[in-house]
């Protein structure tokens, strides 16, 4: 039976501040989630640490709220314990750029097949707004005192870099634009990202949601606000590689990915800025090393007997561990002190 909305809802209260992108991203998932074809049984949520981190608390799924920086540790720790599992991280921009950066480039050299949501607001919303790794060079958000000397990173062509084999961006307020990444961020076979760009209206007083929807840009034709906010795709835009594709246009295919990743400012692209399902996922290349591992995962394999025993015999390996095997035999003189 499909998933209805109010399945997804939990009883815990939630503290985001009024307003918040976080809304719109929790909003956007819970969708997705009713119109995919999942068993909400399979679905395993994991956060960092973060305003948004708290999203596995609001939704009515299986999810673990970790430590800071280490999302996809667990995460990807989960999926490859059970392949089974529809695996999806999220965290912010400061967990998952900052601290937990390591883990960002080296799960996209792995291509495990799951999703990750990075809600990217530019600060760190939960501990009083300082600079986030995807502020702007210069910017001065309200809790700064001065502006900020770092250049940003851009999750975009990071994780492009990275090997990711989707890469996404969409914005919070566009809640169906962005239940529509997610789901598409959770049809592919491989590591996904979205970039969910978030106003943080307590903290970030620069990129709010008026200035993603271009209130101070009024079109002097139809006195509306231009929003900064456009789709890649109704501009033609195909981020796509296939597998009969050349060389040379696998060549082009990535370097529009860093064209339009650079467009900043009046000009925002969303949309699925690359996609790659021509290399194959880690599950499947674990499979080749250990032809039982998709059978028999780790989540599948018997622990313990009836009687609560391991089914594991460890007498060999304590033998091996003894202090007389590894010490003593190699000095015999330590012996007799
Ligand atoms: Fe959202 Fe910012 Fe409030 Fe955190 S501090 S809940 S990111 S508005
Ligand atoms: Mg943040």
């Amino acid at each position: 039976m499909a998933l209805k909305l109010t399945d997804l809802k939990t009883e815990v209260h939630n503290d985001w501040c009024p307003g918040c992108g976080d809304f719109g991203i929790e909003a956007s998932l819970k969708m997705a989630l009713t119109e995919m074809p999942v068993d909400i049984n399979k679905v395993a949520l994991f956060s960092g640490i973060g305003c948004s981190s708290k999203l596995v608390h609001f939704t009515n799924a299986s999810g673990i709220h970790t430590l800071h920086g280490r999302v996809l540790g667990y995460a990807q720790g989960a999926k490859l314990a059970n392949p089974d599992l529809e695996v999806i991280a999220v965290g912010g921009d400061g967990d998952g750029l900052g601290i937990g950066v390591g883990h960002f480039v080296h799960a996209g050299r792995r291509n495990i097949d799951m999703a990750y949501i990075i809600h990217d607001n530019g600060v760190y919303g939960l501990t009083k707004g300082q600079a986030a790794p995807t502020l702007h060079l210069g910017m001065q958000t309200k809790s700064l005192p001065e502006p900020n000397i770092n250049s940003n990173i851009d999750p975009i062509t990071l994780a492009l870099a990275s090997g990711f084999t989707f890469i996404a961006r969409s914005y919070a307020y566009n809640t169906r634009h962005l239940k529509e990444m997610i789901k598409k961020a959770v049809a592919h076979k491989g590591f996904a990202l979205i970039d969910a760009l978030q106003p943080c209206p307590t903290y970030n007083d620069i990129n709010t949601k008026e200035w993603y929807g271009g209130e101070d840009r009024i079109d002097p034709a139809t006195k509306r606000p231009m929003p900064r906010t456009y789709d890649l795709e109704s501009t033609g835009y195909n981020g796509r590689v296939t597998a009969n594709m050349s060389d040379d246009d696998v060549g082009k295919n990535l370097l529009q990915v860093i064209e339009k990743s650079r467009e900043w400012g009046d000009k925002i692209p969303i949309g699925v800025f690359y996609q790659n399902e021509t290399v194959p996922i880690y599950e499947e290349r674990i499979n080749e090393r250990t032809p039982t591992y998709l059978k028999e995962p780790p989540a599948r394999q018997q622990l313990a007997k009836n009687d609560g025993k391991s089914v594991v015999n460890l007498d060999n390996l304590s033998r091996g561990l003894l202090f007389e095997s590894l010490v003593l035999a190699q000095y015999p003189g330590s012996r007799s002190r």
